[in-house]
């Protein structure tokens, strides 16, 4: 039996029923039965959306203060806290993640919230010496319409980090959730209603990429994408966004390097080479999943990792004991379980998990898996797995290391382990990637920014740097002068 069943979708603030009879289904990863359905919109409802942002924009959210904005945000980030366990129990059964990991992630999702409640009234032109008889500025003005098209690995966040600015510089947002884990959207539109949005700012709109979201990015009348997901995807809205020239900021995969040198704390890398490496049973972007150790200690942290991979607890994400839960999809599971025979078929070597653990019948689990020996030009060591599979290889040297961690289409964060501070610095500057750490690994935050190199995207969230992807400059010039300007045209 469903637990859950949508059968409205929040639109210009309003609980719409769909013109269409469809409905999506969201299947709980750890039992592999439907538990929610949601009514499906289709492209009326796309056109409701985007009619009811731009009368908010036109209307009553123009006249809103920043700093009214501001407090809408912050109200919505405490509605947030107030309904946080809820929502974690909910996103874990949606998305799988163990529910001590969707608390932590909503917990964030209201602090980003209230970091761009505190940027609204902060976002400001410039005054520009351009004449000393002229006045010049600039404004930094919303966008319009935004479109957030988003992943299902981590649903709220994702929600979070593209609403806050979005809202904080004045836009109108339309959400569109990924169709495996719209549970939340669902509800934190409920609290959107709730912190008193006004009509039409935001709308959230479940659906599937290739109706819903395609629509989104075509329309005429969005003004910008702002999509987290697959390079392929991205490149599909590129296209399909060429039409009225749409703002598009994309956050894609990665394929990160980890480097640990031998001269590192390493007690603390390998603790975190292993998180980098398993977390949300690998569907993340950032994870550290090609692992790069300098030889003379290459062998006895492969023995390390490979006895920790094995201790991991994988099971029910509603089991406080467990440390990662399933696979989001049939399908991711598929894409990991592919990929670790094909690790296998390219000859590395496997030294922890490569199958499905014992006693979990159902549900979409696998072992946290690690190769050694991979070769860097590999498929394995190339593509985004986006499941727990660790890719090792052994390293001499620093330029040696330096072209490997290069050598992929991504670059979207890095890593990296040594006590030498010069090295440390030496090899940021090199390296192609967003977010580079240092005896650390992917400190995200919502002061930080983040977004990627190459394949891995294009422009950065999080930061106050976000703000210029959510508003255009226009440039004010006024003339002081008394003075006639000189005009070819004398005389006429
Ligand atoms: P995806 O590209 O399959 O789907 C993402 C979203 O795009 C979904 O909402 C989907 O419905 C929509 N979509 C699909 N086709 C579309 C189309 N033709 N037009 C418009 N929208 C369309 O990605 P996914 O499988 O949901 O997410 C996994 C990917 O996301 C991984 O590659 C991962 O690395 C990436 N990711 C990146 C970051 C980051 O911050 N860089 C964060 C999380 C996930």
């Amino acid at each position: 039996m469903n637990e859950r069943i949508y059968e409205k979708v929040f639109i210009g603030g309003e609980w719409v029923v769909p013109k269409g009879d469809q409905v999506l289904k969201s299947i709980d990863p750890s039992t592999e039965y439907v538990w929610a359905e949601i009514a499906l919109p289709g492209k009326a409802e796309v056109d409701m959306a985007v009619a009811a942002a731009r009368a908010a924009l036109r209307g009553s959210w123009s006249k809103f203060s920043a700093t009214r904005r501001g407090e809408l945000l912050a109200k919505l980030a405490n509605l947030i806290r107030r309904d946080a366990a809820v929502l974690a129990e909910l996103e874990s059964r949606d998305n799988g993640k163990p529910l001590r990991d969707t608390r932590g992630e909503i917990d964030r999702a209201a602090d980003w919230i209230t970091f761009f409640a505190g940027a609204a009234d902060k976002i400001n032109g410039e005054q520009i010496p351009y004449r000393p008889d002229a006045l010049a500025y600039t404004r930094r003005e919303p966008i319009g319409v935004v479109a957030a098209i988003l992943p299902w690995n981590s649903p709220i966040s994702m929600y979070a980090w593209k609403l806050g600015p979005a809202l904080a510089a004045g836009n109108a947002i339309i959400i569109k959730p990924a169709e495996q884990t719209s549970v939340t959207a669902m509800e934190i539109a409920k609290l959107i209603e709730e912190a008193g949005f006004p009509e039409g700012v935001v709308s959230v709109l479940p659906g599937y990429g290739a109706e819903v979201g395609a629509a989104l990015a075509a329309h005429p009348d969005v003004n910008k994408i702002a999509f987290t997901g697959e390079h392929s995807t991205a490149q599909q809205i590129m296209r399909a966004a060429a039409g009225n020239l749409k703002r598009c900021t994309f956050e894609c995969g990665g394929k990160s390097p980890h480097i640990i040198f031998e001269d590192a704390d390493l007690e603390r890398a390998l603790q975190v080479a292993m998180h980098s490496a398993f977390r949300s049973t690998g569907q993340s972007c950032s994870l550290g999943s090609r692992l790069f150790v300098q030889r003379p200690i290459y062998e006895r942290f492969q023995d390390q990792i490979a006895a920790l991979a094995g201790k991991i607890r994988v099971g029910a994400p509603l089991d406080p004991a467990t440390h990662i839960g399933p696979h989001t999809s049939a399908e991711q599971l598929a894409k990991t379980m592919k990929f670790i025979a094909l690790g296998q078929e390219e000859g590395a070597r496997l030294i922890a998990g490569g199958g499905r653990p014992l006693g979990l019948d159902r549900g979409y689990y696998v072992q946290p898996t690690v190769f050694a020996d991979v070769d860097n030009r590999s498929a394995l060591a190339q593509q985004e797995v986006f499941g727990p599979v660790l890719s090792m290889i052994p390293f001499d040297t620093e330029e040696e290391v330096l072209a490997m961690a290069n050598d992929t289409q991504y670059g979207l964060v890095a890593g990296l382990w040594t006590s030498d501070v010069t090295r440390a610095h030496r090899i940021a500057h090199q390296i192609e990637a967003g977010l580079v750490s240092v005896n650390t690994y992917r400190p995200v935050h919502f002061m930080l920014p983040y977004g990627g190199y190459k394949l891995s995207g294009i422009g950065r969230e999080n930061g106050l740097d976000v703000i210029n992807h959510y508003t255009e400059v226009k440039t004010v010039v006024v003339n002081l002068s008394e003075t006639p300007e000189p005009s070819p045209f004398d005389g006429i």
